[in-house]
């Protein structure tokens, strides 16, 4: 029986190509598991349903609408997983492996669901920074702001993360209002198959938000125009040919990659075998080596070590992996699984041989290990590798990436040669060192960030909650410099805005507020003769306002103050010394007392619709406060942002304080929670 086609999904339908197409073998038995072609397929039909379906509908959406769907679809993919995993095993996945996948790819549509409902406004517009003043009259300003690209954001995925690699893209785009056409790696592609066909089955998101190309990529970069993303992960090769296409040259296509990267794990001077640092250091290395048996972006493919440790370094390793058990995933015992193919188990092999020309193979023979479960010679089966490099001149433990369960030990003399080692590695995704020195971590971060787009420093007080040498994380950057690609994605906001235009407007007071709807100082302001604490979110709008005061400051309330909260820091009580002050010439009022009696002024006291105030933002005290002082407060809503799935939500005001000539002395935010409506109690009377 010939295996089923693997369909793409095109323009809201499943198209399967009418070819033979190329067969898809099981890492674990050889067995042919679907065939997969783009032959046929209507790509600028595709392109052009993103970019005139799903654009326009995700655009509709707010920032906090789009997160509630994607929350929606983490969660029921989540109920869903039992199904990924079975399906993840052919690709030769232990279930820790998969963990790393499936489980990692749900929670960063998670993650990023929850980010975009707490960092960004309930719009279609983030602003960047606070507004720029362009002229002295406070008349022109200047607002940074992002918007939608219109275009579509092409996914050109590796085959070692079909499930990962696919929504830790996918799920800043939909966060952005981008929609994502998606071609996997083809060799695992029927993992990220069952994955769309689960998301397009669940009818959450809208329609064109996401589309499946399977098979090769069909020419899909000709399409390509300004307003198109790609993000590639791959190989440095095909990372060259796609960036350099005439399409995404010509029209400034915004081109993200990730490639090749010889990460390194430093062990610190300090971390001699008596240490935990030394245990950590070697349990990471070998997690690192054999989880996806090594097809890890940011696996360690170089361990430098202190030359006097290497030996123990080897031996300490060497034990722990005689520990691995190699075979079919589920099978009894099995720790470590297979290479996604045949094909990769030769270019882990040919890359082996290469190292072998200046490494010594001190751990694991690939002509001689066991399999549990499965036929060793069907199935893309290695033993995890440790070679050991004594010729420090040599270039290919720094050049040649065995994409497998392989590592090589580099000896290092003084953290400055690390630095040097690691940085060989031209352009890495991660590096860790691992030192409970802080010196030494000081040096080795510094010296080395630059080549890094993040780095690890692991020791006994941070090893338990560590989340991996391996893991990016959706909340922190990943990409690296040069060889790793040049590329950034992730980084919670940071990879939405990647999404994104940044524009920059130019503007009075008023326009920037209606256009960011965001209160902007010289905006209309309006005292409508109702406290806005009065108002629910349904009736508040922005640049509500109320201005109270004056309050007389006098010196026995600045000795009250100090008194009763025990604040008798010289400025405020020992008048002598307060006059030799440079900055006061005399006794001032606490800051937190005018913070204070701003809350007394501007506060509407009753029960009413402000359920809480729950910090400052910006807070700075612009002019000292002496006694004699009159002190007027105008407190005027800023932004309103109401929370989905609540009945309250967040208003920030714009709080500025003055004195009897006008300057302001204090200027911050207030930040409340209001209730969206408010029913006043019935009066008793
Ligand atoms: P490739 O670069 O060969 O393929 C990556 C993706 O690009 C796949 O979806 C592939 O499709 C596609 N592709 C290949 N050629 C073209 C082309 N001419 N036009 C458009 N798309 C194309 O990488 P692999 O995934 O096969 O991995 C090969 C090696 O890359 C690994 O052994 C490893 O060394 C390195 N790698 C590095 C990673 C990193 O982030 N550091 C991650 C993964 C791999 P198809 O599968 O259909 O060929």
């Amino acid at each position: 029986m010939t295996a089923p086609m693997l369909p793409s999904y095109v323009a809201g339908r499943w198209y399967t190509a009418p070819d033979e197409g190329a067969p898809i073998a099981d890492a674990v038995t050889g067995e042919t598991v679907v065939r997969v072609s783009s032959a046929g397929l209507d790509v600028p039909g595709m392109l052009d349903h993103a970019r005139s379906v799903g654009g326009p509908a995700l655009r509709e959406l707010t920032f906090h609408q789009r997160a509630a769907l994607l929350k929606q679809l983490g969660l029921r993919l989540m109920a869903e997983k039992d199904a990924f995993y079975a399906l993840s095993r052919r690709t030769g996945c232990t279930d820790r492996d998969t963990a790393v996948d499936v489980d990692g790819g749900f929670g960063t549509l998670l993650s990023y669901a929850s980010k975009a409902r707490r960092e960004l406004p309930d719009d279609t517009v983030v602003l960047d920074g606070a507004p720029e003043p362009l002229g002295r009259g406070g008349t022109f300003l200047g607002q940074h702001l992002y918007t939608p690209l219109r275009g579509v954001a092409v996914q050109v995925n590796a085959f070692n993360f079909p499930v990962w690699g696919f929504l830790e893209k996918f799920a800043p785009a939909f966060i952005a209002g981008v929609p994502t056409v998606v071609k996997p790696g083809s060799q695992t592609a029927y993992l990220t198959e069952a994955v769309v066909r689960s998301i397009v089955d669940s009818g959450l998101l809208p329609e064109g938000s996401v589309q499946l190309l399977a098979g090769s990529a069909a020419g899909v970069l000709d399409g390509l125009a300004g307003q198109d993303l790609v993000f590639f992960t791959g190989s440095a090769s095909t990372a060259r040919k796609l960036r350099s296409h005439p399409a995404v040259v010509a029209n400034s296509v915004r081109f993200n990659a990730e490639a090749d990267s010889l990460n390194c794990a430093v062990l610190g001077p300090d971390a001699t075998p008596d240490t935990p640092e030394f245990g950590l250091f070697v349990d990471q290395l070998v997690t690192e080596m054999t989880v996806k048996a090594g097809q890890k972006c940011t696996a360690i493919r170089r361990a430098l070590v202190p030359r006097e440790l290497a030996d123990d370094v080897v031996e300490a390793t060497r034990a722990k992996l005689a520990e691995v058990v190699v075979g079919a995933p589920g099978a009894e015992g099995v720790t470590m699984g297979a290479l996604a193919s045949l094909d990769q188990r030769q270019e882990v092999l040919r890359a082996v041989k290469a190292l072998r020309g200046v490494a010594d193979l001190v751990a694991g023979d690939p002509d001689d290990f066991s399999v549990v479960g499965a036929d060793r010679d069907r199935g893309a089966f290695l033993p995890p590798m440790l070679l050991r490099c004594d010729d420090l001149s040599a270039g290919e433990p720094h050049d040649v990436e065995a994409f497998g369960p392989v590592s090589t030990v580099l000896p290092y003399d003084g953290v400055a040669h690390a630095v040097e080692l690691a940085a060989r590695g031209q352009g890495s995704l991660v590096g860790s060192i691992v030192t409970h020195d802080p010196a030494v971590a000081r040096e080795f971060v510094l010296g080395a960030a630059h080549a890094h787009g993040r780095v690890l420093v692991l020791d006994r007080d941070d090893a338990g909650e560590n989340t991996g040498h391996g893991s990016p994380l959706p909340v922190l950057v990943h990409g690296g410099p040069g060889r790793a690609g040049g590329g950034e994605e992730l980084g919670g906001i940071r990879g939405v805005l990647h999404h994104m235009q940044r524009t920059a407007v130019q503007g009075s007071p008023d326009m920037l507020t209606t256009i960011g709807r965001r209160w902007v100082t010289g905006a209309a302001r309006t005292d409508d003769g109702v406290h806005p604490f009065r108002k629910s979110l349904a009736e508040l709008r922005i640049g509500d306002s109320v201005t109270a005061g004056p309050r007389a400051v006098t010196l026995a309330d600045i000795e009250h103050f100090a008194e009763f909260t025990g604040d008798t820091f010289y400025a405020h009580m020992d008048e002598a010394a307060a006059a030799a002050n440079p900055l006061f010439g005399g006794r001032v009022a606490h800051g937190y007392l005018i913070v204070s009696w701003a809350a007394g002024l501007f506060v509407d006291p009753d029960p009413g619709p402000v359920l809480a105030n729950y910090g400052v933002d910006n807070l700075r005290f612009l002019t000292p406060v002496k006694p004699g002082a009159e002190l007027t407060v105008t407190l005027t809503a800023k932004q309103i942002t109401p929370r989905g799935g609540a009945d309250h939500g967040e208003v920030r005001w714009d709080a500025v304080v003055v004195d009897g000539d006008g300057q302001p002395v204090a200027t911050y935010d207030v930040l409340t929670m209001v209730a969206k409506t408010w029913a006043p109690a019935a009066d008793p009377s």
